[in-house]
């Protein structure tokens, strides 16, 4: 087993400290890895780009890693830090505009208005939840369900049919991860290479402070996106007000800004790819979500194999290697991975579909002058040959689901008003019979979602003839987020009384956008005996 000390894994300790697989790269295609990957063709025991810090690294072939065990932890428990190279090409360019584009959405969610509320905000407090324009009070909760299974059914989806595209393009964990703390990172410590120096180098002033001002700017920003976070839910300006008092004015609210820093912190500063790796649930569940006809990053083995070797001088294929593969074994699209995984041994759970390894390799596929594509998004059917299916039985299936899902969330989201209300019977006896009527009496609940005063008209309909409704002859107003409750008494008198009967109770705001209504059954004694009883 790979990364154990002692055995064929002597990677495993490179790798804890800093590792010698980069430099094997930049030895076997000194031209090609540009940047970070650039350095002399040096043999084993040469002085490394390390040596600009004045430091003599020895460079040998460590064992690619293993499909058996995981990079980034090592048999006994401790874990490698990794330091992946940068990439340029278009995937990395296209993903940083993704990224970008994500990251003002996030920003700008709880500034957009819509409605009059931010266009998210889940006001907890007031158990309110405001969500483009759609306002659900508590009791509107059950259409959780349908934005769950939608969400879930969406995913499960998009899976079967383009892998891991959400981890690698969208998830927040990646977007912030690779666009702004590895980013605070580079433009602080310099390139994977000096990172790489720099954390085997001995403490000196220079290395104290890049440390300081490192981790100072990774606190300043897991405290800006927790207050933005924050925001989500209690709004902007409450979260300024929050700020423009001192932290025991607000301690709950204190305390959880602390500790969510700290937790965001510690896994943006040092956990990483350990949370794609071991905590999260999708990583987990992927080899159920895909098949051989999902979209994956993969390395094209037909193509590929069996690896030559570059020329040290002119980058290419080095001579007596006619039948040899297109993959010169440079070890650059292991350098770059984030998980610390070898895409050419196939399919992993580590990959998170990040496209590194494809910028990577057509980077080193373009100096040796063949095709591009080497490493690249398809099938795992079209990389042994065959042709994508993109219609299968799952994805026919989650679409299915997906469409009836989607459709039933639709309905239950045009239910949705900025009103709710309802109707119960008041306790004790469920009718009321006296000289001349029978009456029931109930209570009218009506919750008003806004953050505004709002009057509301209540009126009842379907009652037989010789019923009169008594509690609501005017609007009623309701205060900003408030809800009322007031009696409801409908009497029905002897002589009309046919028996039971259901009637239906409208409440609707003043503008009349909405007219809101319950079925309720009126109760009383059977008609003969009340009848009988007057005669
Ligand atoms: S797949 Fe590409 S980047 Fe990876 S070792 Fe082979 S040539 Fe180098
Ligand atoms: S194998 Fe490639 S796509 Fe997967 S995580 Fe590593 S670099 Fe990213």
């Amino acid at each position: 087993m790979k990364n154990q000390p002692g055995n064929s894994s002597d990677v495993s300790s490179e790798v804890s400290h800093g590792g010698t697989k980069e430099e094997v790269g930049r030895v076997a295609v000194p031209s090609v890895a540009s940047g970070e990957g650039a350095a002399p063709n040096a043999p084993s025991g040469s002085q490394s780009p390390l040596g600009a810090l004045g430091t003599t690294r020895p460079t040998h072939k460590p064992p690619a890693p293993t499909r058996n065990s995981v990079t980034t932890i090592l048999s006994d428990g401790s874990r490698p830090f990794l330091f992946p190279a940068d990439t340029r090409g278009r995937f990395t360019i296209a993903r940083r505009i993704v990224a970008l584009l994500l990251i003002a959405f996030y920003l700008a969610l709880p500034w957009i208005k819509i409605n009059g509320y931010p266009a998210v905000f889940l006001d907890v407090a007031e158990r309110r939840f405001h969500l483009f324009g759609i306002t659900a009070a508590a009791q509107d909760l059950w259409l959780l369900f349908f934005v769950i299974t939608g969400l879930g059914f969406s995913l499960f989806l998009v899976t079967a049919l383009l892998g891991r595209i959400w981890c690698g393009w969208a998830c927040p964990h990646t977007v912030f991860l690779d666009h702004v703390y590895r980013r605070i990172e580079r433009w602080i410590e310099g390139d994977a290479v000096k990172r790489r120096a720099l954390d085997a180098a001995p403490f000196t002033p220079l290395k104290i402070t890049k440390r300081i001002v490192k981790h100072a700017a990774y606190i300043v920003v897991s405290a800006a996106i927790m207050h933005l976070f924050l925001a989500y839910f209690v709004s902007l300006p409450e979260v300024w007000s929050m700020m423009s008092h001192a932290p025991f004015a607000h301690w709950s609210a204190f305390a959880f800004m602390a500790i969510s820093t700290a937790i965001l912190y510690f896994n943006f500063a040092w956990f990483r790819e350990q949370l794609c790796i071991v905590i999260c649930p999708y990583g987990r569940i992927q080899s159920a979500l895909i098949d051989d006809h999902s979209l994956v990053i993969g390395y094209d083995v037909a193509r590929g194999e069996p690896r030559g070797k570059a020329h040290a001088s002119a980058g290419l294929p080095a001579v007596g290697l006619a039948k040899a593969g297109h993959c010169i074994d440079c070890f650059r699209c292991v350098h770059v991975c984030p998980t610390g995984i070898d895409i050419r041994q196939g399919l992993q759970m580590e990959c998170v579909g990040c496209t590194a390894c494809i910028d990577a390799c057509n980077e080193v596929m373009t100096r040796i002058k063949r095709p591009r594509g080497l490493i690249r998004y398809d099938s795992q059917a079209a990389f042994s040959g065959s042709r994508t299916r993109w219609l299968r039985p799952r994805t026919i299936l989650y679409s299915v689901l997906l469409l009836i899902g989607a459709s039933v969330a639709t309905w239950a989201l045009s239910t949705v008003h900025s009103a709710s209300f309802g109707v119960t019977r008041m306790t004790g006896a469920p009718y009321i019979v006296d000289a001349t009527s029978v009456r029931n009496q109930f209570l009218v609940r009506i919750v008003n979602k806004r953050n505004e005063p709002a009057r509301f008209t209540v009126r009842v309909s379907g009652t037989p003839q010789g019923a009169n409704s008594i509690g609501f002859d005017n609007a009623v107003e309701v205060g900003a987020l408030g809800e009322l409750v007031q009696p409801l008494i409908i009497q029905q008198s002897r002589d009309g009384y046919a028996g039971p009967f259901r009637f239906e109770v409208h409440v609707a705001d003043e503008a009349q956008s909405f007219d809101l209504k319950r079925a309720v059954d009126f109760l009383g004694p059977e008609a003969r005996l009340l009848k009988e009883e007057s005669q």
